[in-house]
């Protein structure tokens, strides 16, 4: 080959190989660019040589890339599980308190529908005007107690927490048990010292009397004749009191000592006979031999307190039942009961007569030497021996309060009874 010859086929295998090269880039860039387009559809392309370790690089990246959204779409998925669980209402606001997002519990809680709802201000949903002050005052570090307007009426404890770039969350909580205890416990206290000052007034008023007069004997022996009942209805409260607040704090179960019936029916007899002072006729009635599994103390004092009470509530000339009834004619249960004649209760007040302090008459209750924490007494000790108490009543006719206990507190009774 002549020397322009060589020349001429060197350079048309060297324009040969750049068109060869050029068609490929092209065609390489086609497919990074087709890739580029839509990443997410497909894989890098893959080529060899210098566009193979480009598109590998670009493979690891975009692995590296797949595996953090992943990783970030699970953290979403796990956080908003973890906010849907949570015994608190969340809702996500903006700087606006704006709805973004909330809980299940947030929903329930404010009535928020998370579609429907999102962009609407918050305060759309809480109308109460004191979260409008709370949200208005700006001062977040405490909460704000708001009532739900619906039935039952609930209350629930509302907080802002502010957090990022100008967002909120909206914590709500349902407060409505720990409410009714505070009120409770309110009550309780005001209960407690009202039923104390008014003795405690008649008290320090003769105390003054006494001081500040120059009394004979006689007088002061009177005085103090009339001062010993307010002491002795101070001193009923207390053991009250405390009674009922070692029953009520009683974690451990009540011992399982055997408690022979009989005796301990005998006992409340003469008991509810002393208190009579002959002005009922009063009745026992035994029918079943079985002794109760439990602690003594606790079932003399609710069945004293049942019995005293139909004495109190029972006008002279009436009659008092005490039955005692368990074995054949009741097998699944013992039965205790105490049946009067008295003035009886209307039936709207049955349901709260266990309630510490309530008296359908507060008058008469003091009068007979109630301090209205009776059957509290009964209902705290009863539930102690998984028994449960029942009230009939009629008014103007009497009533019947009944004591059930289960048979795995029922033992067959080591003292012969009669009947
Ligand atoms: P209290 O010390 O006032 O008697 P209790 O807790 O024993 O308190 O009883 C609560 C209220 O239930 C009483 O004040 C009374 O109004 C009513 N009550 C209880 N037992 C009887 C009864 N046998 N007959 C009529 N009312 C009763």
């Amino acid at each position: 080959m002549s020397w322009p010859e060589l020349a001429l086929a060197l350079t048309a295998a060297a324009l040969a190989a750049s068109l060869w090269r050029n068609w490929r880039n092209w065609r390489e860039y086609r497919k990074l660019r087709r890739w580029a387009i839509q990443p997410h559809l497909e894989d890098p392309p893959e080529a060899r040589g210098g566009w193979g370790r480009v598109f590998d690089a670009l493979h690891r990246h975009r692995r590296a890339a797949l595996r953090r959204e992943r990783r970030l779409a699970e953290l979403i998925v796990r956080s908003r599980r973890g906010a849907q669980a949570l015994p608190y209402g969340v809702a996500l606001l903006d700087g606006e308190f704006r709805l973004d997002w909330c809980n299940v519990a947030a929903r329930e809680h404010l009535g928020l529908d998370p579609e429907r709802d999102r962009g609407q201000p918050v305060a759309n949903f809480v109308r109460d005007p004191a979260f409008a002050e709370y949200l208005r005052a700006d001062d977040f570090a405490q909460q704000v107690r708001v009532p739900t307007g619906g039935a039952p009426q609930r209350v629930l404890a509302l907080q802002i927490v502010p957090f990022g770039d100008d967002e909120n969350l909206l914590l709500s909580h349902d407060v409505t048990g720990a409410e009714r205890l505070e009120a409770m416990r309110r009550d309780f206290v005001a209960n407690v010292s009202h039923e104390l000052r008014t003795p405690l007034t008649v008290l320090a008023g003769f105390l003054e009397t006494i001081q500040d007069l120059k009394l004979d004997a006689a007088r002061v022996r009177d005085y103090v004749g009339l001062m010993a009942p307010q002491a002795e209805r101070m001193k009923r409260l207390i053991e009250d009191l405390l009674t009922l607040s070692a029953l009520e704090h009683a974690t451990a179960p009540p011992p399982q000592e055997r408690v022979a019936l009989r005796a301990l029916l005998e006992r409340v007899k003469s008991e509810a006979e002393l208190l009579s002072g002959g002005r009922h006729r009063i009745s026992l009635d035994i029918a079943g031999a079985h002794d109760l599994l439990g602690a003594e103390t606790e079932l003399a004092s609710a069945f004293i307190n049942l019995a005293s009470n139909a004495v109190r509530y029972t006008p002279a000339g009436g009659e008092i039942r005490m039955r005692w009834c368990s074995g054949p004619q009741r097998p699944d249960d013992g039965e205790f009961s105490v049946e009067d004649t008295g003035i009886g209760i209307e039936p709207e007040h049955l349901p709260r007569l266990t309630e510490r302090f309530y008296r359908v008459d507060r008058s008469r209750s003091r009068e007979t030497g109630g301090t209205g924490l009776g059957l509290s007494i009964v209902k705290h000790a009863l539930a102690r021996h998984h028994a449960s108490l029942s009230i009939e009543s009629a008014p103007g006719k009497g009533s019947r309060f009944a004591a059930h206990f289960p048979a795995s507190r029922l033992v067959p009774a080591l003292q012969k009874v009669a009947n």
